[in-house]
């Protein structure tokens, strides 16, 4: 249900499609939630996707739970067929969508251009943060399980630590490892550095620095966002 907040918001905002890169740590899970907020389109996030399937048990949360916690990525087919389907969902027809985690490679981009062609991804963003700062992030990194709203660890935690927004158990993800993280850096700079060029050739690609509070990296986003919509 739309609240009279959220419908205020719809008539200030045209809603926006909008592909969020940058490096695992680099903030795109609190910034796609603002964003998402802001203007009131779906933060669809293919990490939650799979980290939800995986909780429920289903075939697909089966099959994706060892690829995750070893740092690899799930076959391009099985995301594109996930993403495909969640965008044919009225509020991201209607008013667009936020993608976090998806595309991930040159394969899904195309893809995902074929699969969008009526409503074309308007832009892609890089949120800019060095790989030593998202190292030292993502081994303080805690997560809500279930909204996957983002902690920061001080050594000194809450325990039980319950989440602020929804009240669920914030834990630390097990893909959070030393191993796993290099993994997933890794694999950012072959797989999904390239998506910068693809985006670039199209003139879709902007790069905003993630350096800095949420509030003040969140200002420089919806600059960007606001000269193009
Ligand atoms: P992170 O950005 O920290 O790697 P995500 O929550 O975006 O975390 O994704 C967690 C894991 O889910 C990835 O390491 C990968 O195994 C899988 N995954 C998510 N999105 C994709 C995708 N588009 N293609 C392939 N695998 C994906």
């Amino acid at each position: 249900m739309i609240n009279s907040d959220e419908r205020a918001e719809m008539q200030m905002n045209p809603g926006a499609r909008i592909v969020l890169l940058g490096r695992q740590g680099a903030g795109k899970g609190t910034q796609c939630v603002r964003l998402s907020r802001h203007y009131v389109v779906p933060h669809i996030s293919t990490g939650d996707m799979l980290r939800a399937a995986v909780r429920e048990g289903t075939e697909l949360g089966k099959m994706a739970k060892a690829v995750i916690d070893a740092g690899q990525l799930v076959s391009d087919e099985i995301m594109v067929g996930i993403v495909a389907e969640r965008l044919q969902a009225d509020d991201a027809s209607t008013r667009g969508y936020i993608l976090d985690g998806f595309p991930r490679t040159v394969a899904q981009a195309i893809a995902l251009d074929e699969i969008t062609q009526d409503q074309p991804v308007g832009m892609a963003i890089d949120l800019v943060v060095p790989r030593e700062l998202v190292l030292s992030r993502l081994s303080a990194r805690r997560v809500c399980r279930d909204c996957g709203a983002n902690y920061q660890s001080t050594g000194v935690d809450p325990s039980p630590w319950i989440c602020e927004n929804c009240g669920g158990d914030v834990v630390q993800r097990d893909d959070d490892t030393p191993q796993a993280i290099n993994n997933r850096l890794d694999l950012y700079e072959t797989q999904t550095q390239p998506l910068i060029d693809y985006y670039g050739q199209s003139g879709r690609m902007f790069h905003v620095d993630g350096v800095g509070s949420p509030d003040d990296v969140f200002d420089r986003l919806t600059k960007v966002v606001e000269g193009q919509i």
